[in-house]
């Protein structure tokens, strides 16, 4: 493998201060197919130093945001040339089709590209203040050190949303990738440094959560704390980034429902249900694993998915036949079994999957068969935790009202999707559904241009739009008098 294999800590790339080493898997056949330091406290600690100095005392945050654009969309350009090196380490990594991970590739590099056009666009405001003789300005700087943390379905993705829009404000920055898929977050601290990046700017440190990422949380040189994962760790984060009341950006898990009226497009309804979920094995945290049917066509919907689930094509990533891959790991394939054990004793009855696949070429993977879940109802564990899997719970409704009902009844509030060709219908369902994208007649369509986030335990702030480059700044009002004169009152 042509990668450094390292860190990346004030501009050089280095091994873990400890020494100690950890070996990187291929989910599809649990092959070693890399060995990479694991930092510790202190490697995080040496990262949040540079990244602290290159902030108070280096040029970034005061380069010219033209400037920092052109890096940024630099780093788009490298991307694009090295994508299939790129799409080639994430599937390795992940276990996700290369496909998949070309498509990755791409819309990473229009995340860079997107916030790179950003980077000037903003020269804060001029307001009417009520003070006669004044300037009275608004203006958007960087809000300093940040604390980047990102999880292994989308390893590469994660980083993108954080990385852009923090380098086109002019922050300094150190991202955690999650510790089993480091690969490309490596490779593309090579690009960035490649694209001009000052040293000091972007750090990368390598290694476990409760070490490097709890040392990020906790440090008082850490001004903004950027998390994408799960509820348990993000809470853990919120806690301890209160020591110095950092700046906290949360994107956490969903369990996301998908609402389908009698009136939909019902082959395009199933196609994009099947789509919703299984790509990625639904290890994707805006998976429609909830789906809401109505119960006039519900038989003949379930029949329909059934029939399609039984034909998918489980194997390599590198296969050109294969539709899903493997789960991440052992440990998260024995929580996806506990979870449809759960699901089969509350009473769900598996219409199709509920087990491993039997195929002998499969048994060195992690691989669960994609699964279907009927007779739910809301109390069921297995409609309320996010199991993170390749699995559809099927739930019943008949009126619109109880429709939305469902589908709020949730901790999460990431995503959720309505079918219908009643357009004052979806209108409807789209305003009283608590979740930060409602897609109409589509399912986890994404782009750089519109705001991603959680209502409720999905998370606080949002990344990507507007709003995911204003995560990355402080808002400082400056007021000049222009004829200043004395108050009089001592
Ligand atoms: P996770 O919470 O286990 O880990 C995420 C990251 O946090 C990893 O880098 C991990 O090392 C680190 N971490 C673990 N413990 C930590 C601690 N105590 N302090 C600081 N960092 C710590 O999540 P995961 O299993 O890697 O990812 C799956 C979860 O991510 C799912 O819940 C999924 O929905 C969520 N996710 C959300 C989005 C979104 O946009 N909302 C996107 C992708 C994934």
């Amino acid at each position: 493998m042509d990668l450094k294999l390292q860190q990346y800590i004030n501009g050089k790339w280095v091994g873990a201060n400890s020494g100690r080493m950890r070996t990187i898997i291929n989910p599809y056949n649990q092959e070693i197919i890399a060995t990479v330091p694991e930092g510790d406290e202190s490697d995080a600690k040496a990262a949040i130093a540079a990244a602290r100095e290159a902030f108070d005392h280096g040029e970034w945050a005061f380069t010219p945001a033209t400037e920092r654009g052109v890096i940024v969309r630099k780093i788009a350009e490298l991307i694009e040339r090295d994508k299939e090196e790129l799409a080639h380490l994430e599937s390795l990594d992940t276990g996700k089709t290369v496909e998949e991970s070309r498509g990755d590739m791409d819309d990473i590099a229009g995340v860079f590209r997107y916030f790179a056009e950003l980077a000037d666009k903003d020269g804060g405001e001029l307001i009417d203040a009520p003070v006669a003789n004044s300037i009275s300005k608004v203006v958007h700087e960087p809000v300093g050190v940040c604390g980047q943390i990102t999880p292994w379905n989308y390893p590469l993705l994660q980083a993108s949303w954080k990385l852009a829009p923090a380098l086109a404000t002019g922050n300094t920055l150190i991202i955690k990738p999650s510790e089993i898929t480091p690969l490309t977050h490596i490779k593309v601290f090579e690009l960035m440094e490649e694209a001009g990046v000052p040293a000091g700017v972007a750090n990368l440190v390598l290694g476990a959560g409760d070490t490097v990422g709890a040392e990020l949380s906790n440090n008082t040189d850490v001004d903004l704390i950027s998390f994408t994962g799960g509820i348990a760790t993000g809470k853990k984060i919120m806690q301890a980034a209160s020591v110095n009341v950092k700046n906290l950006a949360l994107e956490l898990g969903g369990k996301n429902p998908n609402v389908i009226f009698a009136d939909a497009d019902f082959d395009i309804a199933v196609d994009q249900a099947l789509n919703g979920v299984f790509f990625h094995a639904g290890q994707i945290c805006s998976a429609g694993t909830r789906l809401i049917v109505e119960e006039s066509i519900h038989d003949k919907f379930v029949e329909a998915l059934v029939e399609r689930v039984k034909k998918f094509k489980l194997g390599s990533g590198f296969d050109e036949e294969t539709q899903m891959g493997p789960l991440i790991s052992a440990e998260h394939l024995a929580k996806v079994e506990k979870y449809v054990e759960a699901g089969i004793q509350e009473g769900a009855t598996v219409a199709v999957g509920g087990k491993r696949p039997e195929d002998p070429e499969l048994q060195q993977g992690f691989f669960y068969l994609p699964t279907i879940f009927t007779d739910c109802t809301t109390d069921m564990s297995i409609v309320q935790d996010e199991a993170f899997g390749p699995i559809i719970t099927v739930e019943k409704f008949q009126a619109e009202e109880e429709a939305i009902k469902l589908a709020n009844d949730s901790i999460y509030g990431l995503a959720g999707g309505v079918w219908t060709k009643d357009i004052a219908k979806a209108e409807r369902c789209a305003a009283k559904m608590r979740m930060g994208t409602v897609w109409i007649n589509d399912f986890n369509l994404y782009f750089p241009h519109a705001p991603w986030g959680g209502f409720k335990q999905s998370g606080i702030g949002r990344e990507l739009g507007k709003a995911g480059l204003e995560e990355y700044t402080e808002t400082k009002h400056i007021f000049q008098n222009l004829k200043p004169e004395p108050i009089n009152w001592f």
